[in-house]
């Protein structure tokens, strides 16, 4: 059986499988590359997740594997809805594409598991016995069984250069990175600051009128 590491599922919060599939998907990553975790700012990963389904747990699991993290800004999500990841290594010519196959995820779906979850009930509030058995069935699966892999040839990306350069936002005063400020009536402003009047400030509220109707 693969191994997964305990910590992954308190960094993660709940046990679900999708967050091993992730894991499993990044090691994987990392034994093609032949490179280990990152420790720095390395690995990247363009994850083709979406938002809203229970699939995007994986995205913590190739955190965890990869090192590429989002507070170092190494992932991104371009919302294309598939269980699938791109894994980019400075200096390694390819880049690779892992997806999730089709057969595995109709051999999940049938699992009590989801019956679960479409009644909307949350991963903790699982059967420890029902959770411990999808994992299982994750950790004991193949890499042939779980994961189509391609090799992106010549796959181009620059990573954004690391910048220290803050300036004052010349509106509110706060800091803000170079790149982020905007031209507006001559003075340089953050992006809140840019799309609005000086003297308007914008709360949203929530619409108390509908709040009650459900
Ligand atoms: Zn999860
Ligand atoms: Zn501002």
């Amino acid at each position: 059986m693969f191994k997964i590491p305990e910590w992954t599922f308190e960094f993660h919060g709940h046990r679900c499988p999708f967050m091993p599939i992730g894991y499993r998907m990044g090691i994987l990553a990392l034994e093609i590359l032949k490179v280990g975790k990152s420790l720095d700012h390395q690995m990247h990963v363009f994850s083709e997740m979406g938002v809203g389904h229970p699939q995007g747990c994986m995205q913590d699991g190739i955190m965890s594997a990869t090192g590429a993290t989002f507070g170092k800004g190494m992932i991104e999500r371009m919302n294309y809805g598939k269980v699938a990841a791109i894994f980019w290594y400075p200096g390694k010519k390819d880049a690779i594409r892992i997806v999730l196959k089709n057969e595995f995820q109709d051999k999940l779906a049938p699992h009590e598991f989801f019956k679960f979850r479409k009644q909307g009930i949350e991963p903790s509030g699982i059967p420890e016995n029902v959770r411990k058995d999808i994992i299982n069935s994750v950790l004991n699966a193949a890499v042939e069984e779980l994961f189509n892999v391609s090799i992106l040839h010549d796959f181009k990306y620059t990573p954004v250069k690391g910048s220290f350069n803050k300036v004052k936002c010349e509106v509110c005063g706060e800091y803000t990175f170079e790149r982020y400020l905007r031209e507006k009536d001559g003075k340089k402003v953050c992006i809140p600051c840019s799309e609005r009047e000086a003297e308007e400030t914008v709360i949203h509220l929530p619409n108390l009128h509908t709040a009650g109707k459900s």
